[in-house]
């Protein structure tokens, strides 16, 4: 039988459709091949990025020289750019803007490895270091709104460079999905993912990690099978400042959920994207959280003309799939 289910904290729909589908297999995709390297990214080839912009590296090594743990370049084809101003300006019913915003390219490890699975421990650790740092550096330019951090990794989740990075955007707005989430976080009976996070830890049968900081969980309204949520138990608005501790679990809980997914689905494409409080707002405004979206359907007419998602994998079945023992 199938279900409508919203999500309270965009109030977006999906359709669980069980019986479209409904087993691991059903949803294998094709295996892509590791190369071995070298990349663009990997040491060696420092000259073929542009300038890095900051880097964790040993002491006495030079900026663009191998030695870097986390490197941190401008992307080579920026889809925005870090001048102009921020004026909107008027083509009659039309309205645009300069192309201004910041993109960058977060290198995580000088392996020539594929995702954030691949990275052990503290090179996962570095990379949300890094992450946090560039949050930081990216909102002073007044016009920023929202800083995007996203992960891209396999041909069908869009990634065009295999070796394991991730990307940062400085945008001169808050995107609606954000601005959805950030209604939710504030609605006059309490934050909503709060309210969602201890309803799964309670009810139980989501959760795929459950730490002393950090739950992943397969959300009541997963739009993709095997869609998981990673997010810190404390109420915290800014991913930037978030703690040490904080950290290190996600880390680990990342690792760990891509790490059964990778058992489960044999490494499946993926998007991973943080939701994090705008700049310039106060700290307890938003609730921050990573989504992890394995790319095993494709979003077609319904999707883009509703808005809402069809799902055939129960978010249930999917977190009995990726805790079940067997299948590691
Ligand atoms: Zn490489
Ligand atoms: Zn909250
Ligand atoms: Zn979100």
């Amino acid at each position: 039988m199938s279900e409508w289910r919203m999500d309270v904290l965009t109030g977006r729909w999906v359709v669980i459709a069980a019986e479209r589908g409904g087993r691991p297999f059903d949803f294998k995709v094709e295996r892509e091949e590791t190369r071995a390297g070298p990349c663009p990214l990997c040491p060696g080839y420092e000259r073929e990025t542009p300038p890095e912009i900051a880097a964790y590296r040993a002491p006495g090594t030079a900026p663009d020289t191998p030695g870097w743990r986390v490197r941190v370049v401008p992307n080579k084809f920026p889809a925005v750019r870090g001048c102009g101003c921020a004026v909107v300006a008027a083509y009659g019913v039309h309205r645009a803007m300069p192309g201004i915003g910041a993109h960058e390219m977060v290198i995580e490890t000088p392996e020539h490895v594929r995702g954030l699975e691949d990275l052990d421990p503290e090179q996962a650790v570095d990379t949300l270091r890094m992450w946090q740092e560039r949050c930081l550096a990216l909102r002073h330019p007044s016009w920023v709104e929202y800083i995007q951090v996203f992960k891209n990794v396999g041909r069908a989740a869009g990634a065009s460079l295999e070796h394991t990075h991730s990307q940062i955007m400085a945008l001169p707005f808050v995107p609606r999905e954000v601005a959805a989430e950030l209604a939710a976080v504030r609605a006059p009976e309490g934050c909503r993912l709060c309210a969602v996070v201890r309803h799964e830890l309670a009810e139980g049968s989501r959760v795929v990690v459950a730490g002393r900081h950090v739950v992943v969980f397969a959300p009541f309204a997963s739009r993709f099978p095997f869609e998981l949520w990673a997010v810190p138990l404390a109420h915290e608005g800014d991913f930037a400042r978030a703690n040490r501790a904080v950290l290190e679990e996600m880390a680990s809980a990342l690792r760990g959920a891509l790490g059964r997914l990778a058992r489960v689905l044999e490494r499946p494409p993926y998007n991973l994207v943080l939701h994090t409080g705008p700049v310039n707002r106060a700290a307890g405004d938003f609730h921050w959280h990573l989504e992890l979206l394995p790319r095993l359907t494709v979003p077609a007419g319904f999707e883009f003309g509703t808005g809402y998602y069809v799902n055939p994998l129960p978010p249930e079945a999917a977190a009995r799939y990726l805790t079940d023992d067997n299948s590691r």
